[in-house]
């Protein structure tokens, strides 16, 4: 591994609610204390759960499986419809919480962020204390328990948080990385899902420990990509910054020219321009940014002389999208939609233009993902009032 002088490491702190939305539902209503709560519609409904708490939990009632299913595991749940507006509010409060040590939050859903601490100097610089602090100040300001998990990067601190649930904490300090990691079942490495897994098991790989003995041509060979990055998180490795804003959902930008043009070659002289001032902006922000976050749409867009607006969009197909950062590629497939749009322009009415502009979309995944769940669930939940 990378060995950092202890000024380079990073503090990062990963807080996350427990049982969050049947938390608040219970603080809100103490008869139901003690008792299996889950939040999701009704069991008549295709409903899903979002969250079950403990209780509810003994029983095999978890987030995600069907209202019909968890009523059948344990027929006297509680089930309480969801009420998103009253979690935003609670998130905000825990928000104000975090941000007394930090600007460098970066949200992961309305209950769960990641916290950079490193810059801090509460505590001598601590970053376990300040997690208990957090943790205080959350329960204080809210009567909820979160968990905390503190590490030298999110994917540790994630698993970290975890660890000890509910209202735990668990730190791995940097000299403790290895012995922490070559335990760890894979399924705690984010991405690594069902089918990921089961294919793991069948050769024989249960643990980091057991990913680092086969080595990483191997995992490479016959996981792929997949199979680098679980080789990489194996050894408790993950360079990933904690960025404060949401990903971007788009990078774009356009020029009005200082006279109308049609001239062609003229034309693709400004394209070659445009390009190359995006293309640095692409770079500047996956850098600075959001390394991870790779577009997945493409769209170019010109405007006539008479202020018509044209555009051209286009998912991008897979081997693109991961050779996009090469600029000639990405210059080429620019100049073809160009091409498109300044040929139907010209077929048209010839028309001079006045703009041209492009841009791409991101995958924005994890908020995307988020926001999905809880559309899925609303959606269903709307269907089941019927
Ligand atoms: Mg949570």
């Amino acid at each position: 591994m990378e060995t950092q002088s202890p000024n380079n490491i990073r503090k990062i702190i990963h807080v996350d609610m427990d049982c969050f939305y049947a938390a608040v539902e219970i603080r809100d209503n103490p008869t139901l204390k003690g008792k299996p709560v889950a939040i999701g519609g009704p069991p008549d409904s295709r409903s899903v759960l979002c969250t079950a708490n403990y209780e509810a939990r003994k029983y095999g009632v978890r987030a995600a499986i069907s209202s019909a299913m968890a009523v059948k595991l344990c027929p006297e749940l509680i089930l309480i419809r969801p009420n998103f507006y009253k979690y935003k509010e609670v998130s905000e409060q825990i928000h104000k919480v975090f941000r007394q040590f930090t600007d460098l939050i970066e949200p992961l859903s309305l209950d769960e962020a990641y916290l950079d601490v490193t810059q801090n100097r509460d505590f001598d610089g601590l970053a376990t204390p300040i997690a208990k602090e957090i943790k205080r100040l959350i329960t204080k300001e809210t009567g909820l328990t979160a968990s905390a998990g503190v590490a030298p990067n999110k994917f540790l601190a994630k698993v970290a948080s975890d660890w000890n649930k509910p209202n735990g904490i668990f730190v791995v300090p940097p000299e403790k990385i290895e012995e922490f990691v070559l335990q760890l079942p894979l399924q705690k490495i984010p991405g690594v899902g069902k089918v990921t897994l089961e294919k793991l098991h069948q050769h024989h790989l249960k643990t980091c420990a057991d990913v680092l003995n086969i080595g990483h041509q191997y995992m490479s060979d016959h996981f792929g990509k997949m199979g680098r990055h679980i080789h990489i998180r194996s050894q408790g490795i993950d360079d990933r910054p904690v960025t404060i804003e949401y990903p971007r959902k788009s990078l774009s930008i356009e020029n009005t020219f200082s006279r109308d043009i049609s001239d062609d070659k003229e034309l693709l002289d400004e394209v070659d321009e445009l390009i190359e001032d995006w293309f640095s902006r692409l770079i500047r922000y996956k850098e600075r940014k959001n390394p991870s976050s790779h577009p997945y749409k493409f769209f170019i867009k010109i405007k006539t002389f008479d202020f018509q607006t044209h555009t051209v969009e286009q998912i991008l197909p897979e081997d693109i999208i991961h050779e996009i950062w090469n600029k000639e590629n990405l210059s080429n497939l620019a100049k073809e939609f160009f091409h498109q749009l300044f040929r139907q322009s010209r077929e048209r009415n010839n028309a001079p233009l006045r703009l041209i502009g492009l841009g791409c979309r991101f995958n924005v995944k994890e908020t995307r993902k988020e926001k999905n769940r809880q559309l899925n669930f609303l959606e269903k939940f709307e269907e089941s009032k019927v």
